[in-house]
């Protein structure tokens, strides 16, 4: 067991990426948390890992809701003691032209995946100093924390801010044993993947079948999409990894869409 009692807070696992993060935690012996804003979701998610023999508990969660996020960490805080993890995965897509975007769905965007980092982060790390024990902050980043694409200004911006704030923690937190990472997934088929497919066939005037195969899977080195476990196993690298050494980073886990 890699993570045995480890408290673990996964926002946005109640659903896709962020709850296979939680299946593959629990199984190494976590109690994990399962955080989202969806908290009907997250009871069902936390049950079914009970069910399996798991450790998990649900809070309610808006990562963009700063009374929201504090009182969810303490939540945990008081069932569980402390805070050991923090993987910050709540996130949505929209996709349009720049010139179509409107001032609110930037500013929604961006504050899904930023204000919810840092809020997150705020609440977790004083909790992760005080333990003695360190900790690991990882950040849900994407390829296009490292790439851009057409349709895609905010969520662009936003994953390239999350490497910033990772690096920053990473300085931070090194005294304390905090060690901070960005995972960066290629296109993994979930429901925020599902929904553009329609959506960019529909902009770009071509087929489902022809965004799928020329747009997001174009450039791996296999036409395949990544799973939702690849990107768990990374996930389970960043948080079980045992010293400093590994903080700073971003990993890259995309069939080779990017390489660097
Ligand atoms: P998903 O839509 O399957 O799940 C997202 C979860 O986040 C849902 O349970 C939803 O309720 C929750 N959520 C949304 N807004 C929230 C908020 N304000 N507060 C709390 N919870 C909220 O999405 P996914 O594909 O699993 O994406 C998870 C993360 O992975 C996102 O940050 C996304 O940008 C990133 N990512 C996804 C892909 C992909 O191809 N699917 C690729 C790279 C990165």
């Amino acid at each position: 067991m890699k993570m045995q009692d480890k408290v673990a807070i996964i926002t946005g696992s109640a659903a896709g990426i962020g709850k296979e993060i939680a299946i593959t935690y629990a199984r190494e012996g976590a109690k994990v948390v399962i955080a989202d804003m969806n908290k009907a979701a997250a009871e069902a998610t936390a049950q079914e890992l009970r069910d399996g023999g798991g450790q998990a508990m649900s809070v309610a969660m808006d990562v963009t809701d700063e009374a929201a996020v504090n009182a969810g960490v303490d939540e945990v805080v008081k069932a569980w003691g402390g805070v050991d993890v923090l993987v910050s995965n709540a996130g949505i897509q929209i996709v349009h032209p720049l010139q179509d975007f409107t001032l609110a769905e930037w500013k929604k965007l961006l504050a899904i995946h930023l204000d919810g980092a840092f809020l997150t982060s705020k609440a977790c790390l004083p909790h992760m100093y005080k333990s003695g024990r360190g900790g690991s902050v990882i950040f849900m980043g994407s390829v296009h924390s490292k790439e851009a694409s057409m349709l895609k200004a905010p969520y662009v911006t936003a994953k390239h801010g999350l490497i910033g704030l990772c690096k920053v923690i990473a300085k931070e937190g090194a005294e304390h044993g905090v060690r901070a990472n960005v995972i960066c997934p290629g296109f993994v088929r979930t429901a925020l993947v599902e929904k553009q497919i329609p959506e960019q066939a529909k902009t770009l005037g071509i087929s489902e079948a022809e965004v799928i195969k020329d747009v997001m899977l174009k450039e791996t080195v296999d036409g395949e999409f990544t799973t939702v476990q690849d990107v768990a196993e990374v996930a389970l690298l960043f948080a079980s990894f045992p010293s400093n050494a590994l903080t700073g980073q971003s990993l890259v886990v995309s069939h080779g869409w990017f390489m660097q």
